[in-house]
């Protein structure tokens, strides 16, 4: 999508530090990190939101888990706590239109959440 920040990431038309990609999907460190590890998962394809995944869309989305799991592994989070966020909508703190998943690690985090 034109003008889409992380479409362009998904691209590398705007560097990143990746940390996992395949066909379909790409996670890489969080710019502005709110937790000693915060990585950022996304689908290649722009999906507004969660709320605009589609039926189709939910094969893609359940691989997504599998792939934020393995990360979660790999940053030696399991075993210590560590939380998957989707703000979805301004409202609830989405900045950026393209569906991506938050890993926060590394840390003690409270709730509910802010
Ligand atoms: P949201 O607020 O939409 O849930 O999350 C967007 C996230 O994207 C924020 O945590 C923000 O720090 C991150 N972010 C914004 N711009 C960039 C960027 O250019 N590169 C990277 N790696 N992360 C970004
Ligand atoms: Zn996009």
């Amino acid at each position: 999508m034109v003008d889409c920040l992380f479409c362009k990431i998904a691209e590398r038309e705007i560097p990143s530090q990746a940390v996992y990609e395949d066909d379909e999907i790409l996670a890489f460190h969080d710019i502005n990190p709110v937790a000693p590890v915060h990585i950022l998962v996304i689908p290649k394809k722009h999906i507004d939101s969660l709320e605009a995944l589609a039926r189709e869309d939910e094969q893609l989305a359940g691989r997504m888990l599998g792939v934020i799991r393995d990360i979660a592994t790999e940053q030696g989070l399991d075993d210590r706590g560590w939380r998957v966020v989707v703000n979805t909508g301004q409202r609830a703190g989405q900045s950026v239109k393209h569906l991506h998943f938050h890993i926060l690690g590394g840390r003690d985090f409270g709730w509910p959440p802010g």
